[in-house]
């Protein structure tokens, strides 16, 4: 039986300091005193509630440099983009807490009959599994809305960010009743626990396929689940796009935090007419790129998080090779995690890195000839999380957009909405989504509650 979990620096492969496991035994007990802890918490108001996390904002703010440093030595993003994440995280705190605090305020409806309020009750516990690519910002996005909405919670991060999670939720803990945020440290044992266990909703972010084993064991019970699943977004770029424009974005949303990104652009379809001006220009910006120690504030591209995360990248470039992809830039071996920002082009349908998700630093570009056919290559995805349409006639970009099969569409732009817009997949992207008010309203039980209206 594994006691303790060791991560090691992707960049240095320096040991990490160890964290003792959760024992899977102790799972039903752990449930069990959230669930006590949760009683007390559900009987304040949302309003109680926010304030007695607000508090937290200033401390996360006081730690921001700390836990972007742990998040750093874990999983490799470099250090500036981390400190920036947790501070980002630490800003906008009290704005998440109030957002699903007016989410969750009791909704009126009536007809000449009755008159009925919807509620938002809390569920019960939660189980917040996160992965590690954004590992402060997934736990902000899965626990906030839960414990506002009146629940206890369940922590399970990611095994390769363990111990940023458990600085983040330390912090949170100053503010909350004991046992109310518990944390499970472990990998997919301990999450499978989890799942298996009374929690009464999953809150998931992580891959398609276990994604799929949580919602099949969730629904040998009924229980609710959240799944934010993976991606395979693609970019159109239509012949009268800007092309210097549409290839810095295609470099940027390929390549940030090595292409470990949920909406990273991962195919790139180009009308005929302008491909080899864009495939130039985007190798142009492809080698400003620059590869190295996460902790040099001139780095743009840290390792890989792990070797299994490199493996994959390289099985798919190698694929795509194979059956006659043109490498256009990078493709060459290198030591450590790394791996080189990548473009390639002649690629298609039958090649891996077009089809899987590969979450890594490559940017694949295939030519087409029609919006018909560009529209429907960029339909042809199990995935549907993002997608973005470049054209400098909008209104025709937008008609493109709108056939596009997926939860979130930017137009000539990414796939973020405005603030109180949901993050959401399409397909097999997702299975309910958070953010904004429809979002967090998905971390409580609705209630309508309704009585007759006086005869008048
Ligand atoms: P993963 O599915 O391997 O692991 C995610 C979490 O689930 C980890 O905490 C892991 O320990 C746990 N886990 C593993 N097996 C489990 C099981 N059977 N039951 C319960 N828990 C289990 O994914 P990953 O490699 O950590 O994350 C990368 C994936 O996350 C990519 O597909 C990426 O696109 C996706 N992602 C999606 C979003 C989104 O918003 N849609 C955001 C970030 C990342």
């Amino acid at each position: 039986m594994v006691t303790c979990l060791q991560t090691v620096n992707p960049f240095t492969r320096d040991a990490n300091p160890t964290l003792p496991v959760t024992p899977i035994a102790n799972m039903d007990a752990i449930v069990a005193r959230a669930r006590v802890a949760g009683a007390q918490w559900m009987a304040l108001s949302v309003s109680e509630r926010v304030e007695r996390l607000e508090g937290a904002a200033a401390r996360l703010q006081e730690e921001a440099s700390r836990l972007g440093a742990i998040a750093s030595s874990e999983m490799g993003k470099p250090l500036g983009e981390a400190v920036g994440e947790a501070k980002h995280c630490a800003s906008s705190f009290v704005e998440d807490l109030r957002s699903v605090a007016s989410a969750l305020a009791p909704i009126k409806r009536e007809d000449e009959r009755v008159s009925s309020t919807i509620c938002f009750d809390p569920f019960g516990v939660v189980a917040a599994i996160t992965t590690w690519n954004f590992p402060i910002l997934m736990l902000q996005q899965s626990v906030l809305p839960a414990l506002i909405a009146g629940n206890a919670v369940v922590a399970k991060p990611s095994e390769v960010t363990p111990r940023v999670a458990e600085a983040y939720y330390g912090i949170l803990n100053e503010f909350l009743p004991v046992d109310l945020l518990a944390i499970v440290i472990g990998d997919g044992a301990q999450g499978r626990a989890l799942v298996a266990s009374s929690v009464d909703l999953v809150v998931f972010t992580g891959s398609r396929n276990t994604g799929a084993h949580i919602a099949a064991e969730a629904g040998k019970r009924l229980a609710r689940v959240i799944l934010e699943l993976g991606g395979k977004d693609p970019m159109i770029v239509l012949a009268d796009a800007d092309v210097g424009k549409a290839a810095d974005f295609a470099s940027r949303n390929s390549f940030r935090n090595a292409g470990q990104v949920c909406v990273s652009t991962e195919r790139i379809y180009v009308d005929h007419s302008i491909a080899a001006e864009f495939e130039n220009a985007l190798v142009e910006r492809a080698a400003t790129l620059k590869m190295g120690d996460p902790a040099d504030p001139t780095t743009t591209i840290g390792p890989m998080s792990s070797a299994r995360q490199k493996a994959i990248v390289e099985s798919h470039i190698a694929d795509a090779i194979a059956r006659g992809a043109r490498v256009l830039y990078g493709a060459r071996k290198q030591a450590g995690n790394f791996v080189e920002p990548t473009v390639l082009a002649g690629v298609d349908h039958s090649m891996d890195i077009m089809r899987e998700e590969t979450f890594g630093p490559v940017a694949c570009v295939m030519a087409f000839g029609s919006i018909d056919e560009a529209v429907a290559l960029a339909n042809d995805s199990p995935f549907g999380l993002g997608a973005a349409v470049f054209g400098a006639d909008e209104d025709r970009a937008m008609r493109v957009a709108q056939r596009l099969t997926a939860g979130m569409v930017g137009v000539n732009q990414g796939c973020g909405g405005a603030s109180e817009c949901p993050w959401v997949g399409a397909r097999q992207s997702g299975l309910g989504f958070h953010s904004g008010p429809e979002g967090h309203r998905q971390f409580a039980q609705l209630r309508v509650l309704t009585r007759k209206k006086p005869k008048s």
